[in-house]
């Protein structure tokens, strides 16, 4: 019989918490605040200390995180907001959610994420469509931050502001300065599979800007005013479990410790595949936080079979870029295309990445997808 490996493996990490994560659990049972307990403080108080971050609002996903801010903003129709169309859907769909229209830009073909050139053929289409161009998110894609400082000069200069897109990235650092800490707001994502991850949803948005925080804060609470009652604005329901604040809490303390074994495993593959598929490519000015180990390699399907026969599972991040699904087929793209994310469509796989993936089972992974490619 095959022995088939996690892609990501949960039970690992788990295991490594023992009682303490246990405990954690245990002590919002006993004490019964399950909505904005006194751990969800905590947790906050954490990552802002973990980031450098002064504002952080918890909240129920990566998906409302970034809904929180555009709303925050009073972004919608007539707006556009420029977004990579290599990501996942919860990137545009906040902005079409709001009544605003998501302007599809292309990527870079190596690092997978947004550059400063994209984003300016992402504005001159969305001024030709007619609309008003307020905000661009931008994605860290698989973990590596996107080139933030050049993104915000033409952000700067072009009269918009940056929502980053954390989702992935959280953990990893651009320029020496920990990823939340770009942009005029971040939105960061704790499902389960992401590198700090808890056991639901979950996710929170960073800023250091404490009004946009406080209307996100009061978005949140429907809206809340001073009291309970007093509906400021129109909000929702997002806030985050303390159950799961209790989990990120103690996944926390380990995730400096995680982060370091995820490198170590990118590090590992790199050298065992970068003769014969094309490898991460990871700028010299950046870490990167590794959500997934993602190659590009001509006959994928056939890699990905012999992987699969093996035991060995593996994903496509992403089968097609965003302007192409139904949702948005009506949607403004930049004029000159959006070849490079429709190429790596066809080319990304992702392969099992987590911190306690073992020397030996990588190594089985590496010469199975050596193997498939004689
Ligand atoms: C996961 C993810 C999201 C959404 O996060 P959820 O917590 O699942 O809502 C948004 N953007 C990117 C790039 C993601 O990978």
């Amino acid at each position: 019989m095959t022995y088939q490996i996690p892609f990501v493996d949960l039970q690992a990490q788990r295991e490594r918490l023992g009682d303490g994560l246990t405990a954690s659990i245990d002590r919002v049972l006993e004490h019964g605040q399950f909505i904005m307990g006194p751990e969800v403080a905590e947790l906050e108080a954490a990552l802002s200390a973990f980031t450098g971050v002064e504002e952080v609002v918890t909240c129920s996903s990566g998906t409302d995180a970034l809904l929180l801010p555009l709303l925050a903003s009073g972004v919608g129709p007539g707006d556009a907001v420029i977004v990579p169309t290599f990501t996942f859907p919860a990137t545009p769909e906040v902005v079409a959610l709001l009544g605003a229209v998501p302007v599809f830009a292309d990527v870079d073909a190596e690092t997978f994420n947004l550059r400063p050139d994209d984003l300016e053929l992402g504005l001159a289409a969305a001024r030709k469509a007619g609309l008003r161009p307020v905000a661009a998110i931008v994605v860290d894609l698989f973990g590596q931050p996107a080139d933030h400082a050049d993104l915000a000069a033409v952000a700067e200069e072009e009269g918009i502001w940056i929502l980053a897109d954390a989702a992935q990235s959280l953990g990893a650092s651009y320029r020496d300065v920990p990823v939340a800490n770009h942009g005029r707001c971040t939105a960061a994502s704790f499902f389960p599979a992401k590198p700090l991850g808890c056991y639901g949803d979950g996710g929170a948005l960073l800023t250091n800007d404490p009004e946009l925080a406080d209307r996100c804060r009061s978005l949140r609470v429907h809206g809340q005013g001073r009291d309970k009652y007093d509906v400021a604005r129109v909000g929702l329901n997002a806030r985050l479990d303390t159950l799961q604040a209790a989990v990120l809490l103690e996944k926390l303390r380990i995730f400096e410790d995680e982060l370091e074994r995820r490198s170590q495993v990118a590090s590992r593959y790199t050298a065992g595949l970068d003769d014969v598929v094309a490898v991460p490519v990871l700028s010299p000015d950046r870490t990167s936080a590794w959500a997934q180990y993602t190659i590009r390699v001509e006959r994928r399907d056939g890699v990905a079979s012999a992987l699969s026969s093996a035991g060995i599972p593996s994903a496509i991040y992403y089968p097609r870029p965003l302007h192409r699904s139904e949702a948005y087929a009506g949607a403004p793209r930049a004029e000159a295309g959006l070849s490079v994310a429709e190429r790596l469509c066809e080319r990304v796989l992702s392969l099992p990445m987590h911190p306690y993936l073992d020397p030996t089972t990588q190594d089985r992974v590496i010469d199975t997808l050596r193997v498939s490619l004689r």
